[in-house]
């Protein structure tokens, strides 16, 4: 049996952020990003290759292709893949499930990210790529769930933060592998979500 969008749209208890908000914010975001890169300090590969974006399967995708279209500069792009282990014995263990596919030494590096919850998953990605030695690295997330952080984190740019502490579906989120085409994001009615 086929699930309709709208019947996804009927299981939301409320629209955080609208397709319009998104879409206007990514393309503020990429103005940023841009700038920063071609008019400030950002760019510090000596060889000025493009900025190499990449984007973290498989949540951070429809961000990255949206920002990746609207950014008025030239970039590469990878993907790489991680999973954390939420209900295990190590708080915030994270592994690597899929790596890069070219070098990262002396590149500027942008990692996207769909949303920066506790913060574990992003500083493992740090650490991982830092320790391949690029140029720079920098971090733009969708959303960063300000309120349940764990350890610090730095992060560049940030489309939209979190106050509450709500679990978001949509725009490349997902709850059980469902709700990730949707244009916009929203949190689950209650009866959605198996605890
Ligand atoms: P962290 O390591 O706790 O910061 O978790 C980051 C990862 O958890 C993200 O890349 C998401 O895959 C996932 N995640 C955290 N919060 C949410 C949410 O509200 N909706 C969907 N995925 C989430």
């Amino acid at each position: 049996m086929v699930l309709k969008q709208s019947e996804l749209r009927q299981r939301m208890e409320r629209i955080l952020f609208s397709e319009d908000e998104i879409q206007c914010r990514v393309d503020a975001l990429a103005q940023a990003i841009a700038a920063d890169y071609i008019q400030g300090n950002a760019a510090c590969d000596e060889e000025a290759r493009p900025v190499l974006m990449i984007c973290i399967l498989r949540g951070a995708l429809l961000f990255m292709s949206d920002l990746a279209q609207r950014v008025p500069m030239a970039v590469e792009y990878d993907t790489i893949s991680v999973s954390s282990y939420a209900s295990g014995t190590v708080p915030g263990a994270v592994q690597l499930v899929k790596d890069l596919e070219r070098p990262i030494a002396g590149r500027d590096v942008l990692v996207v990210e769909d949303i920066i919850d506790t913060g574990y998953t992003i500083e493992y990605l740090r650490r991982t790529l830092e320790a391949r030695q690029p140029a720079s690295v920098r971090v733009a997330t969708l959303i960063d769930k300000v309120a349940r952080r764990e350890i610090p984190v730095g992060i560049n740019y940030v489309g939209f933060p979190l106050e509450q502490d709500a679990f978001v579906v949509g725009y490349g989120m997902d709850y059980a592998e469902l709700y990730r085409n949707l244009p916009y994001i929203g949190v689950l009615k209650p009866e959605y979500i198996r605890e």
